[in-house]
């Protein structure tokens, strides 16, 4: 039997608004599409007929039978034009349009839908709200901007398979009512109706079922997962979002850091940049260091340098106290930022005021002398100690934090981002991938005095370290890396535990008792019983990715149907309350 491909032509079409060019001249041709914009010149109508695929000119002369159709179409009406394809008179040939240097001179116009006024114009969307769009999403997603951003996640999700299937990779489903594991948000949780009073947790992540398919022996799993987590909504975030979600048997950090090189590379590569590996890599302490930040921009040089030793028998009680106090000064230079006013000086102390910080400490370079309101309490020697760490020279400015180390990185690395922001300094690459490493396994929680996880529970701490689980448990490195492009923070992901008894002493440590874990984490601790074998992956925020790709604002912009800040969605008004019937169903009752 002979098949022939499917393509784009179907019974009522012959080609997409997007292909026709000048071979295509004297040729009869039927179009469908949506009356993207009309102009009448001089008595002659032309109509930019628009699908997915483009847009094409359709002309109507005063003369033609269709005129009178095509004078009735208005904005998005839903059109099947038949034609012949004709060159565009010299001057009105577009060089810009695929399609711009023809035309069609229409026969026939058949009008398959009418379309009410808009409640926007989709050429002139810049001034509509937000709400407007994601309400008529389906008007938003007829916009080629948008349109062009979810066909290329689209493309991508096939480059993101195509590679991994290459690496034997198996796309694995899991469930979506599942119980809770624990990745640092509030669960979205699910009635039963069989079992009253029980609820299903939607997955804020595959965590646990993916590390049970290495458990299986599946050695190599991916998908592209949804996660669904109650978190603070911001514009990098939604409720519900995809990662590329992968696990790997028998690795270490370098096995899964050169896999997802790779995909990067294959990504980039189809929107025709060059990306390669390895990526730069720092430890987490490191990060903290130099940038402030664990999910610093470096497409910027800046970088925070440590003055404490300068300072050390500094007469400055800001200084001294704070050194005294086990504290450290901190430094960032801002080339250029000399011209900064002390409205501006002010409004980066509020700045570093939000991130804890008790005051800042600036100093300007101008015509070749330092100027300061804390000028006097600095000496010589420690001013030019400055410029020299800091190299700085006319027209700078040095801006210092003398805090306890927690305090003064974040401070530093806020002013970091702003100054960025400000000075917009050249950059030195235009994709900065990084891999940060070797997080602190458990931090103290504030509220319950337990040790908690960094990233999740199962991430294993490194080996050489792991007896400090006995004797030193906050200061234990893990094996978690994150991965940072452009000072976003793409995934997360780690070597997990794969034997109970460490596994077990880390939940210790945050204050489960065995029959706890047996309860929340009975599936996968019992599968460690088993021979579990030696494994790690990561999560990538698949949105965020294509966002930055997009170069979108929000990640809203590469969502089909995303929802508000709110939680909602505005589209088909969820979430919203459920009948009497359905709640006694479930066994629930609303109160007040
Ligand atoms: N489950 C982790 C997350 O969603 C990713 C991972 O560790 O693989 O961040």
């Amino acid at each position: 039997m002979t098949t022939t491909k499917p393509s784009k032509q179907t019974a009522l079409r012959t080609h997409t608004c997007g292909e026709l060019n000048a071979s295509n001249n004297g040729q009869t041709v039927t179009l469908t599409g949506w009356v993207d914009s009309k102009r009448n010149h001089g008595g002659v109508l032309f109509i930019n007929l628009r699908d997915l695929y483009g847009v094409t000119q359709v002309v109507a002369g005063p003369d033609s039978p269709v005129f009178k159709t095509a004078e009735e179409a208005k904005s998005e009406y839903v059109l099947r034009v038949t034609g012949s394809v004709r060159p565009r008179p010299g001057a009105n040939a577009n060089k810009n349009m695929p399609t711009g240097e023809i035309e069609i001179e229409a026969a026939d116009i058949t009008v398959l839908n009418v379309s009410q006024p808009l409640p926007f114009d989709l050429g002139e969307h810049a001034g509509v709200l937000e709400e407007t769009r994601l309400k008529y999403r389906f008007l938003d997603l007829r916009r080629p901007l948008m349109a062009h951003n979810l066909v290329l996640r689209s493309r991508l999700s096939q480059v993101v398979r195509n590679y991994l299937y290459s690496l034997d990779f198996n796309e694995i489903e899991t469930p979506m009512l599942t119980r809770s594991t624990p990745e640092g948000a509030r669960d979205f949780v699910v009635p039963s109706r069989n079992a009253p009073g029980e609820f299903y947790a939607l997955p804020q992540s595959p965590q646990q079922f993916k590390q049970v398919l290495m458990m299986s022996g599946m050695d190599r799993y991916f998908q592209l997962a949804r996660n669904f987590r109650d978190e603070e909504l911001r514009s990098d975030r939604q409720p519900e979002h995809t990662q590329i979600d992968l696990e790997m048997s028998f690795v270490d950090e370098q096995d899964v850091a050169r896999v997802v090189e790779g995909l990067m590379g294959e990504i980039f590569a189809h929107i025709g940049e060059q990306i390669s590996g390895p990526f730069p890599e720092i430890e987490f302490t490191d990060v903290m260091l130099k940038y402030g930040s664990d999910k610093p921009d470096l497409r910027y040089a800046l970088e925070i340098k440590d003055c404490s030793s300068l300072f050390k028998d500094s007469q400055f009680k800001v200084f001294s106290g704070a050194l005294a106090d086990g504290g450290a000064v901190r430094a960032i230079k801002g080339e250029k930022a000399a011209a900064f006013s002390r409205g501006d000086m002010d409004k980066l102390t509020e700045l570093v005021k939000k991130h804890g910080a008790k005051g800042l400490v600036w100093l300007r370079f101008k015509d070749g002398k330092w100027e300061s309101p804390t000028l006097k309490f600095m000496t010589e020697p420690e001013l030019a100690g400055l410029k020299t760490l800091l190299d700085v020279n006319e027209g700078d400015a040095v801006f210092l934090a003398a805090d306890k180390p927690v305090i003064a990185a974040p401070c530093l690395g806020a002013l970091r981002n702003e100054l960025i922001a400000r000075l917009k300094p050249a950059p030195i690459k235009k994709w900065a991938f990084l891999w940060v490493r070797h997080f602190p396994l458990l931090e103290k929680d504030a509220e319950s005095g337990h040790w908690t996880f960094a990233h999740n529970p199962f991430t294993a701490p490194l080996p050489e370290e792991a007896h400090k689980l006995d004797t030193d448990p906050g200061n234990i490195r893990s094996c978690q890396y994150d991965l940072v492009l452009n000072g976003v923070e793409l995934g997360s992901g780690s070597v997990r535990n794969h034997t109970r008894a460490i596994q077990e002493k880390i939940f210790a440590l945050m204050g489960y008792d065995k029959e706890q874990v047996q309860r929340r984490f009975g599936m996968i601790v019992n599968a460690m019983d088993f021979g579990a074998p030696p494994h790690g992956g990561i999560g990538m925020g698949y949105d965020r990715l294509i966002g930055i790709i997009c170069g979108t604002e929000s990640i809203r912009d590469v969502i089909a149907f995303p929802k508000t800040t709110s939680g909602a969605c505005l589209m088909s008004d969820a979430p919203s309350a459920i009948d009497e019937g359905q709640l006694k169903e479930l066994h629930l009752k609303i109160t007040e």
